[in-house]
């Protein structure tokens, strides 16, 4: 078993989980990377990891896709004997009203989002819950909990996740692994910059501190919720959100 504590972020090459990344890293966590597009992303993580005198591992798998889960979680364990955080970030959107959704946007998207966050935790579950410690962070929305014009099947798989995160935070206290969520508000990433600079204003008039949040919003949060600090948090969701909710 490695000495470092080792901390798993799925989508970690762009965005939000690249951050993640960056933030573990510098707490002194062996970071896995895992990636499924733009392998030079991940490579640019890794350096800048290992720049700054971190530990990296690059692992190339579809979060979406049960059988690669469950292998790329048994390779964790064979290669590392031991996962301390797992952040299950990886997320897509196919926004449309409902009128033109096709059942392959909705399908898609409750299968990375909501599947694929299911898909790690089991992967990992059964050696996590031998090891008797561990720290699963799920990355949810607002989205989830308040709903929004264009993106039922969005909303639909984040509010899963919160579901997903509050029974199994049940399941597996009696086993020290703490299960929380963050649902993060409208914060600067390519997700986002898709949206119309129009819509934008729009967003950002309803959010209380009337500005987007940055990726290292929510990689500060994380970094927490790993922690020791959060042993005795476990089954919430954190609204990181500049006060869109509340
Ligand atoms: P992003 O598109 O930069 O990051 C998502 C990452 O997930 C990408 O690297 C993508 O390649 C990866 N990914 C997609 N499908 C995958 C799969 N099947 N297997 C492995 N990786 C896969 O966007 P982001 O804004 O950084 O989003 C990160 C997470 O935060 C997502 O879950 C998203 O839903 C959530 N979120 C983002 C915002 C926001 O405002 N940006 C708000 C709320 C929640």
């Amino acid at each position: 078993m490695v000495e470092k504590k080792v901390a798993l972020v799925t989508g970690a090459n762009t965005g939000i989980g690249k951050e993640i990344a960056l933030t573990l890293a510098t707490e002194g966590y062996l970071v896995i990377v895992n990636y499924l597009f733009n392998e030079d992303k991940a490579q640019e993580v890794k350096l800048e990891i290992e720049n700054k005198g971190g530990q990296c591992h690059l692992q190339y798998g579809d979060v979406s896709d049960f059988k690669i889960a469950e292998e790329m979680m048994a390779e964790v364990f064979n290669t590392f004997g031991r996962l301390d955080v797992l952040v299950n970030n990886a997320g897509i959107t196919r926004d449309q009203l409902v009128l033109r959704m096709t059942e392959d946007d909705f399908d898609d998207v409750i299968r990375v989002n909501l599947k694929g966050t299911f898909n790690c935790i089991k992967g990992a579950s059964k050696k996590m819950l031998k090891q008797r410690f561990g720290k699963i962070i799920n990355m949810s929305s607002v989205v989830g909990i308040m709903g929004n014009v264009g993106q039922c099947n969005y909303s639909a798989s984040k509010a899963g996740v919160i579901g997903l995160t509050k029974s199994l935070a049940r399941e597996f206290a009696p086993r020290n692994i703490q299960v929380n969520a963050i649902a993060p508000g409208f914060i600067e990433t390519d997700m986002t910059d898709k949206i119309p600079e129009k819509i934008k204003e729009e967003m950002i008039s309803g959010i209380p501190l009337q500005r987007m949040g940055k990726p290292e919003d929510i990689a500060n949060i994380v970094a927490f919720l790993a922690s020791d600090k959060a042993n005795y948090i476990t089954g919430q969701i954190i609204q990181v959100d500049g006060g869109m909710t509340m």
